[in-house]
C-alpha cells in the first residue's frame, strides 16, 4: 500500500480511521466559531491556556531562554579599553559618533556593506538550519518565543496552570482575581521596561545613560525608543502571542521554501500511532496504534494547534507537544517517540515498511553551505585586510590651475584622511607621477616637508598645492599620486593634475 501524505490534512483522516471524539485545538475551535459566525471577514481569536509540561526539550528551551536573555541583558554593560576619548563599551550604537563598535572591530558609516554581509550570513545560516533542521529558530531564539516564553511562566506563578487559568477566567471578578491579574500586568510591564530599557544601552554609554536617564538628561531619542519597545513588548509577548507568529511575521509563509521532505520537523508518527483511541489500563495493543488521544500534545501547544492534522503553519517546532506526548507513552508503558523531530521521507519509508533513510546533504543544503562559506570568507578576508587609513584627495573646482610667473602650474587640492586606528597618526606627504612635482601647503611658501596629523579615529582634512614645471608636464589631464606615509602604514591617492588645454610650454 502507498501512503501519501497530505501535509494539510490529518493523516489519520487521509487513512480512514475514525478520531475519537474529545477536546479540539484552539484553532479548530476558531474554525468552528468562524464557520458558526456566517463568514466574518477575520477569524476570532480562541484564548490559548498552554498547559506546563516537564520533558527534554523543555529543559533545552529554559536553558536557552536564560542564556539569550543574560546575553540581551548583560551585554551593554560589557567594558572593552580603546584608548584615548574612545567609548569603553564593548557593543555600541554609536549614531553621535557615526560609528559602530563590536569588541575589536569598529566599523565607520562608509563600511556598512559589513554589516549587510552580516545580515546576508545570518539569512543563509536560518536558511541552511531551516532547510536540515526545520524552525529551530522560531520554536527556541526568536525573540518573540524567548519573551512570550518568559511572560507565560510569570502568568503561571500569579494564575496557576491551565485549568486554573481557565476557571479563573471564567469566575466573576473578585479581590482574588484583581490581585492575580494586576501582579501578572504589574510584572509584564516591569519585564516590558526592562527590556526596552536595556535595547536603548546600547546605542549610549550605558553607565552614563542609567544616570541621566532617572533624572530626566537623557536623549529624548533614548525615552521615546524605551517607551515603543516598553509597549510592543508588552503587548506583543503578553497580549498577542501566538497571533505575532500567525499573522505578523513572514518567516512562516517564507519558511515553506526551504522545507522538503528531508527536514526535520516536529511530527506526529501516524504510521505507529493510528488508529487512535482510548486505552485502557489491561487492554491489549493490537490491532490499534500508539496514540491513546489524551489531548495532551494540543494542550501544551502554545499555538493552540493539534499536530496529528500534520505539518501546519502556526507549528513552530518547539517540541512541547514532543515531550507532552513522550510523558503518557511512558505512563502507558509504550515506547516514546510518538511525535519526534523526524522527517516526512523516513515516517513515510517506515509506512511502506523500508528502513528510513536520512539525508541532509542535498542540493539545497549544499547551495546554502557553499554560500555561507564563501560570504565567510569575503567578510573575514574583508575584516582582515581592511586599511585602518582612508585618504580622499578632492582637487579645486575654481581655478581648475594657476599659471605662476615662472611658467609652473598649481593645482591645488584637499586632502582627506579617515584614520580607523585607536592611535593618533602622522603622515608625511609626498607627490609621484609628474617629474619634478612637488607638494606643499599655504603659508610654508613651499619650504619643508609636508605632514598631516590625523588623531585617532577622526578625519583631518589639509589643503594643499602641487607645483609642476612646463618640462614635466605633456598633457592637459596628467595622472598623480599623493603618497601618505606612516611608520605604521602608508596609503597612496590617486588623482590628477590639470594644466590647461592650451600647450604649456608656450
Ligand atoms: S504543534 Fe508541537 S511543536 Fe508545533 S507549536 Fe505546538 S507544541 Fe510546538
Ligand atoms: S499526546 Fe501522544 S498519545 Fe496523547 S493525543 Fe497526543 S499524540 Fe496521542
Amino acid at each position: 500500500m502507498t501512503v501519501v501524505i497530505d501535509r494539510t490534512r490529518s493523516p489519520h483522516d487521509a487513512g480512514g480511521s475514525a478520531r475519537a471524539a474529545g477536546p479540539v485545538s484552539a484553532a479548530a475551535r476558531a474554525r468552528q466559531q468562524a464557520s458558526k459566525g456566517g463568514g466574518e471577514l477575520y477569524k476570532p481569536r480562541a484564548q490559548i491556556y498552554p498547559k506546563r509540561v516537564n520533558g527534554r526539550w523543555r529543559m533545552v528551551k529554559w536553558a536557552l531562554m536564560g542564556v539569550m536573555l543574560a546575553i540581551y541583558y548583560i551585554t551593554p554593560w560589557i567594558r572593552w579599553h580603546r584608548p584615548g576619548a574612545l567609548p569603553d563599551q564593548a557593543v555600541l550604537v554609536d549614531f553621535d559618533g557615526g560609528r559602530f563598535y563590536f569588541f575589536w572591530i569598529q566599523l565607520w558609516p562608509q563600511e556598512v556593506y559589513f554589516i549587510t554581509g552580516l545580515l546576508v550570513m545570518a539569512a543563509l545560516a536560518l536558511f541552511l538550519t531551516t532547510s536540515i533542521f526545520g524552525r529551530l529558530w522560531c520554536g527556541y531564539a526568536c525573540p518573540q518565543t524567548v519573551w512570550t516564553d518568559l511572560f507565560m511562566m510569570v502568568e503561571r506563578r500569579f494564575e496557576g496552570d491551565r485549568n486554573a487559568r481557565m476557571k479563573l477566567d471564567a469566575a466573576p471578578w473578585s479581590l482574588e482575581k484583581a490581585w492575580r491579574k494586576l501582579g501578572k500586568h504589574a510584572v509584564w510591564l516591569g519585564i516590558a521596561f526592562g527590556t526596552g530599557g536595556a535595547w536603548i544601552f546600547y546605542f549610549h554609554d550605558a553607565p552614563t545613560l542609567i544616570r541621566t536617564f532617572w533624572i530626566g538628561q537623557g536623549a529624548m531619542t533614548a525615552y521615546v525608543s524605551c517607551a515603543l519597545l516598553t509597549a510592543a513588548t508588552y503587548v506583543m509577548a503578553g497580549a498577542m502571542r501566538e497571533q505575532v507568529c500567525t499573522y505578523m511575521c513572514p518567516w512562516p509563509r517564507i519558511q515553506g521554501a526551504m522545507l522538503d521532505k528531508h527536514s526535520l520537523q516536529v511530527t506526529y508518527r501516524y504510521d505507529r500511532a493510528e488508529p487512535r483511541g482510548p486505552h485502557k489500563k489491561g487492554q491489549t495493543w493490537e490491532g490499534r496504534g500508539d496514540c491513546i488521544d489524551c489531548n495532551q500534545c494540543v494542550v501544551v501547544c502554545p499555538m493552540g494547534i493539534d499536530i496529528r492534522d500534520g505539518a501546519q503553519l502556526e507549528c513552530i517546532n518547539c517540541g512541547l507537544c514532543v515531550d507532552a506526548c513522550d510523558e503518557m507513552m511512558l505512563k502507558v508503558g509504550r515506547p516514546t517517540g510518538l511525535i519526534a523531530y523526524d522527517t516526512d521521507a523516513a515516517v513515510l519509508d517506515r509506512a511502506e515498511g523500508r528502513k528510513p533513510i536520512y539525508r541532509f546533504i542535498r542540493s539545497r543544503t549544499i547551495f546554502y553551505t557553499v554560500a555561507l562559506a564563501v560570504i565567510s570568507g569575503l567578510m573575514i578576508w574583508g575584516l582582515s585586510n581592511r586599511s585602518p587609513v582612508e585618504a580622499h584627495a578632492l582637487r579645486d573646482r575654481n581655478p581648475t590651475f594657476v599659471r605662476l610667473r615662472d611658467g609652473s602650474i598649481r593645482d591645488g587640492y584637499t586632502l582627506k584622511v579617515a584614520n580607523r586606528a585607536f592611535e593618533d597618526r602622522d603622515y608625511r606627504v609626498t607627490v609621484t607621477g609628474i617629474p619634478g612635482a612637488r607638494v606643499w601647503t599655504p603659508g610654508s611658501r613651499g619650504g619643508g616637508p609636508v605632514r598631516i596629523h590625523v588623531p585617532a579615529n577622526e578625519v583631518t582634512a589639509l589643503r594643499v598645492f602641487v607645483t609642476a614645471p612646463p618640462a614635466g608636464l605633456n598633457a592637459a589631464s596628467q595622472p598623480l599620486t599623493f603618497r601618505l606615509t606612516a611608520p605604521q602604514a602608508s596609503v597612496e591617492v590617486k588623482s590628477v593634475f590639470l594644466s590647461g588645454a592650451a600647450n604649456v610650454s608656450d
